[in-house]
């Protein structure tokens, strides 16, 4: 390709809309561009790279013996309504109303859909296992669409759906897809990490997550160095630790604290450490209302505490005005004693002595609060954050934790969508047996963004060859020297020739403009042909060396060749 006829508009500027570095990069390098909140279109050069990443998972994929087919987008309610998700879903999903006024919505996942096909489509049972996928745009109304492509809403995902006879199958066909999944993100040039994953409070056996380590990963990993766990926040389980209290069977104590809502005001007010508190959350869970109790320097993990209250809805923080009408007191003086909702209190509160909490009196705390002789909660569980030094659950070492990035999620969902759906075969006894799911999700699009967090510099991004939007270039200095521009040309023409995936930058523009934008793309090699073409020498450059390399046309042609297959 000609960098000349190329829609390639690279910015100088950082665009004010980007807050991290993929996001800079992709806009700047004119990968993409923002149409609205979380809706982005693909410039020439970012679709090559998305269609790249599209091809290393269809191979993969296909390798592992699943079958690409494809869905629509635009899908009818019922299915949805069928297995309950139209409502699950809530405003996450986007819904809309055809001219009869009949439901639909944009597709967020399609367990369902996979589902009614096979139904549909399977005449013997003899043909499981089978795994379906298909490489699709999906919907979901974020929240918090942001990062670019990162969150967004409108995305590409590979979503594969696996139909097996038994567990037994499912484990085979989940191994598979594992498998396929590290072969997958490694040719990505993703450095990754496997965690445990929570699966949820509706079922399904065993869930895992790919993650690309990032500080701007919004997930967090809980990881072991010693023994390799790994676990993402929701499902890392946390054990007590000891913490020093004051010492004896101290008398209950109600203390004016007119201006101490937060722990860190309180810890101001009382000169404790914040451990000798333990804080009082109220939450809405579905159409009641709880509350949640952690040590002062912990914090409440919300997806445990879901998962233990049993409730269809995320939790949600109880509006202020319900705190007021439950706690008789202002927002930040909540406590358990005399509260008439279910309590909720981590392993921690349990081990607590002679503590601070709130008195459900605005302007008051309890001092030398006691576990069952001043209150007792009605449920006692791990529902904390694991930090940084909790103990490994595997091997009992000191446990790390660091910010992820989710590009892959793969999930036994054993016949939670089968039963709903009524996806069953008949065995050759003439039993009727339910069909064993599995599925399998890549984000597309997501994996550009976090290969990028992970590659690039100052000039820019640094793109693992296997998705560089081309793999080389060839760099004419000064396009009206003949005889710079014949041999890049030349060179241009070996390289096609060899198969490789390269761009010619044949523009008349500054060499220094033209080096900015190859750096920049992350065109992970380069051949510059300046002053000395009529010498038949030439520079060649790694977009990961510090300097070019003077060679002879034949040496730098090989060196290219040589790396770019070596790292393909
Ligand atoms: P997240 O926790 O990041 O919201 P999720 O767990 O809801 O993701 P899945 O339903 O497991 O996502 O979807 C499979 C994959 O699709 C995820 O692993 C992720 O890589 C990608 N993905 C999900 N939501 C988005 C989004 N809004 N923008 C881009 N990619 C996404
Ligand atoms: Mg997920």
């Amino acid at each position: 390709m000609r960098m000349s006829k190329l829609l390639v508009p690279t910015l100088r500027e950082v665009p004010s809309e980007a807050e991290i570095t993929s996001h800079k990069l992709m806009l700047r390098a004119a990968f993409i561009r923002r149409l609205s909140a979380g809706i982005y279109s693909w410039l020439p050069l970012g679709l090559k790279s998305l269609k790249k990443v599209e091809q290393i998972i269809r191979e993969e994929m296909n390798a592992a013996d699943a079958q690409e087919l494809l869905m629509p987008a635009l899908l009818p309610a019922e299915a949805y309504q069928a297995s309950g998700r139209w409502d699950v879903f809530g405003p996450s999903m986007f819904k809309l109303k055809d001219r009869y006024e009949r439901d639909y919505c944009l597709g967020p996942t399609h367990e369902e859909l996979f589902t009614q096909t096979v139904i549909n489509e399977v005449r013997s049972y003899k043909e499981y296992p089978m795994t379906l996928y298909q490489i699709q745009t999906k919907y979901r109304d974020e929240a918090r669409p942001r990062f670019g492509i990162m969150r967004s809403r409108e995305f590409v995902m590979k979503d594969a759906y696996s139909f097996d006879r038994d567990e037994k199958g499912l484990d085979e066909s989940y191994k598979k897809m594992y498998d396929a999944y590290c072969r997958i993100f490694t040719r990505l040039g993703l450095d990754f990490t496997i965690v445990d994953a929570d699966s949820g409070a509706m079922g399904g056996s065993g869930s895992q997550e790919f993650m690309v380590k990032s500080p701007v990963g919004e997930d967090g990993i809980a990881y072991c160095d010693a023994c390799g766990y790994a676990a993402n926040y929701e499902k890392a389980p946390c054990a007590p630790t000891a913490k020093d209290y004051l010492e004896g069977d101290l008398a209950l104590e109600k203390v004016a604290t007119p201006d101490a809502h937060t722990i860190e005001e309180l810890v101001g007010f009382f000169g404790y450490e914040n451990h000798m508190f333990a804080k009082t959350i109220l939450y809405k869970a579905d159409d009641k209302y709880i509350a949640a109790m952690v040590r002062g320097d912990r914090e409440i993990n919300e997806v445990k505490l879901k998962n233990l209250v049993g409730c269809t809805d995320d939790l949600e923080l109880a509006e202020p005005h319900m705190v007021r009408e439950l706690t008789n007191a202002q927002v930040g003086f909540a406590g358990p004693i005399g509260l008439d909702i279910p309590v909720y209190a981590d392993l921690e509160v349990v081990e607590m002595k002679n503590f601070i909490i709130g008195a459900n009196d605005t302007g008051y705390h309890y001092k030398n609060v006691n576990v069952n002789r001043d209150f007792t909660p009605d449920f006692v569980a791990d529902i904390r954050v694991v930090t940084d030094g909790d103990v490994c659950p595997k091997c009992g070492k000191p446990i790390k934790t660091a910010q992820g990035i989710e590009v892959g999620h793969i999930f036994k969902l054993g016949t939670k969508y089968s039963d709903a759906l009524g996806l069953t075969y008949q065995d050759d006894s003439g039993n009727d047996n339910v069909v064993v799911m599995g599925c399998y999700g890549i984000g597309v699009t997501r994996c550009i963004a976090a290969a990028i967090e992970q590659n690039y510099d100052d000039n820019g991004m640094i793109l693992p060859v296997s998705i560089a939007p081309y793999e080389a270039a060839v760099v004419a200095v000064n396009v009206k020297d003949d005889a710079q521009k014949d041999l890049a040309e030349e060179i241009y023409r070996e390289l096609k020739k060899r198969g490789i995936d390269v761009l010619i930058d044949d523009r008349d523009e500054r060499a220094g403009v033209k080096f900015k934008d190859m750096d920049l793309i992350g065109i992970p090699a380069r051949i510059v042909v300046g002053k000395k073409a009529a010498d038949g020498i030439v520079e060649y450059k790694k977009r990961t060396d510090e300097k070019a390399t003077d060679m002879t046309v034949a040496e730098a042609v090989d060196a290219l060749c040589e790396f770019i297959i070596e790292n393909r």
